[in-house]
């Protein structure tokens, strides 16, 4: 531990990692085994009795590996290299996002607890919450991002359950408009209610996170993931990952054991790869996103764009804004005026940003949420959010911006 004095971006190539373990290799290799072998049956039961918690693990006794579900050296380095983004005392990573977020909220709720849900959120999350937490008679709170704290309060104090509240759990910035919530505001509201029982605070962060945004400083007990977006990068691997204190690990981590939805080690070393470029790729995305925005807010086919770096001072979010994010992020939406026939002509038109749902990888993807992302969402609820026909939402990539302007230009013109 004694080097975590260095920044993240200087630890991603060695942190946790003893080369003498891997007869010297300058990387971790991908440990392809399904089984650990114990050098004597005693260590093998030791072993047992600490991960099944029958026993406690003593200072410094040397630890063990059982059986790759339950841990593997690619996923236990990846997870201490990710601890020191997001300042948490232990991660646990996933086979995808969803697994990460369905784990936390089987883990942390049971039949008569209340979940207290901003919205919008990602699709399957809402879905989960909609119509299958409800078989396990877990019901259900909502806020609108935007919404002030009184009137949080009052959802919570008229539904008759704060003393049930159990998990409130948030999506920032609201996908794919960028509105805000405030995570220091829902820590306050988690310690409040919940009657003589804990209720933890959960944030995704993924649309900012690790890099631009670090929930846990805020007050979060859980940060979410979806680790095929920014932390792997490429648009080539599906994961995710869970950080918090160790308590709130070692409970999140023993449902994935029976789950069994944690990430192979082949995930586990592609997201090694990732991590060690984590920064200079969100910094380059970052670039090219403000010279996309600057462009599209000048262009007369352009109506509004949805971007953090445009939120006005005196606007309420401002606030969060500065307090929350150390950048404004890669991620941008825009009205095109007219509707979808203005707006499928534009996506039609793009040659070097692909049309592709999902987000955070090295090229630029763009699509239509009303008919695709969020085509699931009830008319209502989508007009609320601002996410109508006109709608285009972009994920920036590591291209040069002014070809992504160039791009963009071009497939204008024939709008
Ligand atoms: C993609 C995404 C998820 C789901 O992650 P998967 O890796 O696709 O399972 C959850 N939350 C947000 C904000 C996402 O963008």
């Amino acid at each position: 531990m004694a080097d975590k004095k260095f920044n993240p971006e200087s630890l991603m190539m060695s942190y946790g990692y003893k080369p003498e373990l891997s007869v010297g290799s300058i990387k971790c290799p991908i440990y392809q085994t399904s089984t650990f072998t114990f050098p004597n049956a005693e260590f093998g039961k030791r072993l047992f009795s600490v991960a099944y918690g029958l026993e406690e693990a003593v200072e410094n006794e040397p630890t063990g590996l059982i059986y790759s579900r339950l841990n593997n050296p690619d996923l236990q380095i990846l997870e201490e290299r990710l601890t020191l983004w997001d300042n948490a005392e232990e991660a646990a990573v996933f086979d995808s996002g969803m697994a990460a977020i369905t784990t936390v909220l089987l883990e942390f709720l049971q039949p008569g607890d209340t979940l207290l849900c901003s919205t919008p959120t990602y699709g399957g999350t809402d879905h989960f919450i909609n119509h299958i937490l409800k078989k396990f008679k877990i019901d259900a709170l909502f806020f609108q991002a935007g919404a002030s704290e009184e009137e949080i309060r009052q959802i919570i104090e008229d539904s008759g359950k704060k003393d049930s509240l159990r998990l409130i759990y948030i999506e920032t910035p609201a996908n794919p408009t960028n509105a805000l919530i405030d995570i220091e505001m829902c820590s306050k509201l988690a310690n409040e209610f919940g009657g003589d029982e804990t209720c933890f605070l959960a944030v995704d962060n993924t649309y900012m996170g690790p890099i631009w945004s670090n929930p846990i400083d805020h007050g979060a007990d859980l940060v979410l993931y979806s680790a095929t977006k920014y932390i792997g990068g490429h648009s080539d691997l599906i994961a995710g990952a869970c950080l918090g204190n160790a308590e709130v690990i070692r409970r999140v981590k023993g449902m994935r054991t029976f789950l069994g939805n944690m990430a192979d080690a082949w995930t586990g070393w592609l997201l090694m790869r990732s991590l060690e470029t984590l920064k200079v790729r969100m910094e380059a995305q970052a670039r090219g996103a403000e010279i996309v925005a600057n462009y599209l807010a000048k262009h007369p086919k352009i109506e509004r764009v949805y971007y953090l770096g445009f939120i006005d001072p005196s606007h309420s979010d401002y606030a969060i804004y500065q307090r929350q994010y150390s950048s404004a992020g890669a991620m941008l939406s825009f009205d095109i005026k007219g509707g979808e026939k203005e707006a499928f002509t534009f996506l039609n038109n793009l040659k070097l940003i692909k049309l592709a749902v999902s987000l955070g990888g090295t090229e630029s993807l763009a699509q239509h949420p009303f008919s695709m992302t969020h085509a699931d969402v009830d008319p209502e609820t989508k007009n609320r959010n601002s996410v109508t026909e006109k709608l285009i939402r972009i994920s920036i990539g590591i291209e040069n911006g002014d070809d992504l302007v160039t791009d963009i230009a071009q497939a204008l013109e024939k709008v």
